[in-house]
């Protein structure tokens, strides 16, 4: 079994517009947009980062928002619910405040012992809030304050139809079954994850039709490791239990591997350095649309043909 998973570092999901997500993420749900750039592999969408003040493993939630994207089917094979933490006897006003944002499907739910707020996002992203002791610092430099804020992830909620090789996946990453509830199965990181974002949910439904990906899916969920020498034993690993793994990607604020996994979810293994400070001051995270090397040379195309600017 492994040790060397800290918990959730990122979750990538797909948009259909780039000024509605921001807006949604940093002022519907105050989260702090600490990088602007680019999809590497796909320079001509941007790739928007949210999250805590620095943008923390654990706290990131990110989109591609391709213009236009056609909605994403939901179904089996796919992340279904993304859930942030948020401190305890906070739903209610949540619950409001989503409202009066005109936040649809907005659903009070309580189960393993937990409030939550479900709703969707703006592309009919599947969202939860989960009331939680955490005792991360939250961003309150935006449209929060620290008795509302959202603390970073508190779980992904996989639907599958499947879920026994997964399970088994999940187990060898260094996670617990730990409860279950209806169709529902909790697994969290022994001895608790280093980075507060420890918390699996598998929901099977054995019937249900596969997904098709698109806008307000998700793209992929990111794992995090401390470092290199972490990821490379995690790669190793899975590589010797039979998975078929990319080499190490350099993603400018952490290095990648992928992998897909049994039950049809796009897995990732995230380093928490170099982070995002590592090309802009922290009190100006996400503000200048930030380029890698390799598109460098295509700053004037992409900004005068490709990237609308966003109004903050
Ligand atoms: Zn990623």
């Amino acid at each position: 079994m492994l040790s060397q998973i800290n918990g959730l570092h990122h979750v990538t999901s797909i948009a259909s517009d780039a000024q509605q997500n921001n807006d949604f993420f940093t002022k519907t749900l105050g989260l702090r947009r600490v990088k602007k750039t680019v999809n590497f592999d796909a320079p001509e969408v941007y790739h928007l980062y949210y999250g805590d003040e620095i943008g923390s493993p654990g706290t990131v939630m990110t989109y591609f928002p391709f213009p236009n994207a056609r909605r994403g089917r939901p179904g089996a094979g796919e992340v279904a619910v993304t859930a942030f933490a948020i401190p305890k006897g906070s739903r209610d006003w949540w619950a409001d405040h989503l409202a009066a944002q005109g936040v649809q499907n907005i659903l009070k739910q309580d189960y393993l012992g937990e409030a939550r707020l479900r709703f969707d996002g703006p592309d009919g992203d599947g969202f939860a809030l989960v009331e939680t002791d955490d005792d991360r610092t939250p961003w309150t430099g935006g449209t929060m304050d620290a008795d509302h804020a959202i603390r970073g992830f508190h779980s992904t909620q996989m639907r599958l139809a499947d879920s026994g090789a997964t399970a088994e996946l999940l187990g060898f990453m260094g996670y617990e079954r730990q409860d279950s509830a209806g169709d529902i199965t909790r697994f969290a990181l022994a001895g608790g994850g280093a980075n507060g974002a420890s918390v699996i949910d598998i929901e099977t439904l054995p019937n249900a039709p596969d997904a098709a990906q698109g806008a307000g899916s998700v793209h992929h969920v990111a794992f995090s490791v401390d470092d290199r020498d972490a990821q490379l034993e995690v790669r190793k690993a899975l590589i010797d239990t039979g998975y078929q793994v990319t080499p190490v990607i350099d993603r400018d604020y952490f290095w990648a591997i992928y992998f897909r996994t049994p039950g049809g979810v796009l897995f990732e293994v995230a380093t928490n350095e170099p982070g995002f400070d590592r090309d802009e001051d922290r009190a100006h995270l996400g503000e200048a649309l930030k380029l890698p090397s390799q598109h460098a040379h295509l700053r004037e195309v992409l900004e005068k043909d490709y990237l609308d600017p966003i109004r903050d």
